[in-house]
C-alpha cells in the first residue's frame, strides 16, 4: 500500500500545485528554523513520550467514538457515527496542534507563543497550551471579534494571555493576521508563532495535519472495534480544513472509504454569503500559500459569511486543494439553515449540543443517511456548542419540540 501521508506533502511543502511558503524576506529564516526544529524535534523519542502523555493525562485523549442511534433511526437509511472531538479538553479539536505546537515551542527553547485569532477559538487554545506549559501568550484580535467574541476574550485573559486589539483596515482577522506577523518577527528569537488550522506557509499545513492526524488513528480503530468494519463514508466540516485533515488521514489509503468535505454554505450562493472556498473558489495566495481562495471583483480575498464563525475563511488548507483536484475527497456544502436544523436534531435526539461548525457535518450525514441503506457514515464532531447557544436561542428559539 503506497502510503499518502508518507509522500504528501513534498519537501517545499507542496500538496501538488498548492501550498509552498511565499514570505515577506523577514520572515524567511524564522519558517526556516521552524521547519528544520520541527523535522528533527517531532521525530525523537521524547517528544513522542512527552505528547502521548499530555493527550492522555492532559486533554483526555482517547476521545470516544459515539454511535448516533436516534439520529439514524430518525433519518432512517446509512448508522451515523461521531468522533468526540468535543469531548477533548477546551471543547474542540484545535487543541490536538496546539499542544504540539507548544510542545515543539519548549524543545526549541521558545518561551513565548503567538497568534492571530478570528473568532477567538485558536487563540483560548493557545492560551490554554501556553498556560500547560508556562509560557508567555500573546494573540492579535481585531476589535469588531473582541466586541462579537467578548467570553472567549475573557477566557483568554483568565488563562494569562495578552490580546492585543487590532484596530486598522477591517479590524477583522485578515488585519489581526497582518498585525500578529508584523510583532511577531522582532520577538522571533524567544517567540513560535503558531498558526491554527492546516493553514499558511509550509510547514504549518503539514504539522497541523501530523498533530491531528490521532483523531483519524483512533476513529478508525474504535469504528472497527465496535463494527468489525470500515466506514463506508467519512465526512468533516472544512474552514481551514484541520479537524477534517485528522480524520480523513485516518482512512486516506482506503480507496473503498469514501471522504467528503462539508463546506458552509451561508445564507445563499451569492459571493459574500458563503465561505464555500472550494465550490466557488479560484487559484490564489493568501497569507503565505498557493490554494483556492474566494476572490471579489478586484482579485482580493472576497468577504465572506457562515453562521459558524470557525468557518469562515476566503482560503482553504492546500491539501484541501489538492485532494479536491485529484478527486481523492468530494466537496459539499450545508447552508446555515441545515446546520442550525442540524443544532436542535442532535441536542435533542442524542443529548449533544455541537459546536455550529460540526453541525454542517451532522447536517450532512442527516442528509445522506437516507440515501445509503445498510452504509456506515462517521462524522468529526469537531467541538461543543455551548459556546453558540446564546446566539442561536436568540436568533432561533429553541428548536421545535417534536
Ligand atoms: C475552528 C473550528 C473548526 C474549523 O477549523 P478547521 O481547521 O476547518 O477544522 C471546526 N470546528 C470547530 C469546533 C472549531 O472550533
Amino acid at each position: 500500500m503506497t502510503s499518502y501521508l508518507k509522500t504528501t506533502p513534498d519537501s517545499d511543502g507542496f500538496f501538488g500545485d498548492y501550498g509552498g511558503a511565499e514570505l515577506p524576506p523577514p520572515l524567511i529564516p524564522h519558517f526556516k528554523e521552524i521547519r528544520e526544529a520541527y523535522g528533527k524535534i517531532s521525530k525523537s523519542a521524547e517528544f513522542i513520550r512527552e505528547l502521548r502523555y499530555i493527550r492522555k493525562h492532559f486533554q483526555g485523549r482517547p476521545t470516544p467514538v459515539s454511535h448516533f442511534k436516534n439520529l439514524s433511526d430518525i433519518c432512517g437509511g446509512a448508522q451515523i457515527y461521531a468522533k468526540r472531538e468535543d469531548l477533548n479538553h477546551t471543547g474542540a479539536h484545535k487543541l490536538n496542534h496546539c499542544m504540539g505546537e507548544a510542545l515543539l515551542a519548549k524543545y526549541m527553547g521558545k518561551t513565548k507563543l503567538m497568534a492571530e485569532t478570528g473568532a477567538g477559538q485558536h487563540g483560548v487554545a493557545l492560551a490554554t497550551a501556553a498556560a500547560y506549559f508556562g509560557m508567555e501568550c500573546e494573540i492579535h484580535m481585531g476589535e469588531i471579534d473582541i466586541e462579537k467574541e467578548a467570553p472567549n476574550v475573557t477566557r483568554m485573559k483568565l488563562l494569562g494571555a495578552t490580546v492585543v486589539p487590532v484596530g486598522f483596515g477591517g479590524r477583522s482577522l485578515k488585519e489581526a493576521v497582518d498585525s500578529a506577523f508584523q510583532a511577531y518577527v522582532p520577538q522571533a528569537d524567544k517567540a513560535l508563532f503558531a498558526i491554527g488550522s492546516v493553514v499558511g506557509p509550509h510547514p504549518f499545513p503539514m504539522m497541523v495535519r501530523d498533530f491531528q492526524h490521532v483523531v483519524g488513528i483512533e476513529a478508525r480503530e474504535q469504528f472497527e472495534e465496535m463494527t468489525g468494519d470500515l466506514p463506508d463514508i467519512v465526512a468533516a466540516c472544512v474552514g481551514g480544513g484541520s479537524n477534517a485533515m485528522g480524520l480523513f488521514s485516518g482512512f486516506i489509503d482506503e480507496d473503498d472509504v469514501a471522504l467528503y468535505g462539508v463546506e458552509p454554505m451561508g445564507t445563499s450562493s451569492k459571493l459574500g454569503d458563503h465561505a464555500a472556498t472550494i465550490t466557488f473558489g479560484e487559484d490564489g495566495d493568501i497569507h503565505g500559500f498557493r490554494t483556492l481562495v474566494l476572490k471579489d471583483d478586484k482579485g482580493e480575498p472576497a468577504p465572506v459569511h457562515t453562521v459558524a464563525s470557525g468557518l469562515d475563511y476566503p482560503g482553504v488548507g492546500p491539501e484541501h486543494a489538492h485532494l479536491h483536484k485529484t478527486g481523492r475527497v468530494t466537496y459539499t456544502s450545508a447552508n446555515d439553515k441545515e446546520a442550525i436544523d442540524a443544532f436542535f436534531a442532535l441536542s435533542r435526539h442524542e443529548g449533544i449540543i455541537p459546536a455550529l461548525e460540526s453541525a454542517h457535518a451532522v447536517a450532512f450525514a442527516m442528509r445522506e443517511a437516507p440515501k445509503h441503506p445498510g452504509k456506515s457514515i462517521l462524522i468529526n464532531l469537531s467541538g461543543r456548542g455551548d459556546k453558540d447557544i446564546d446566539y442561536v436561542v436568540e436568533k432561533f428559539g429553541i428548536g421545535e419540540a417534536d
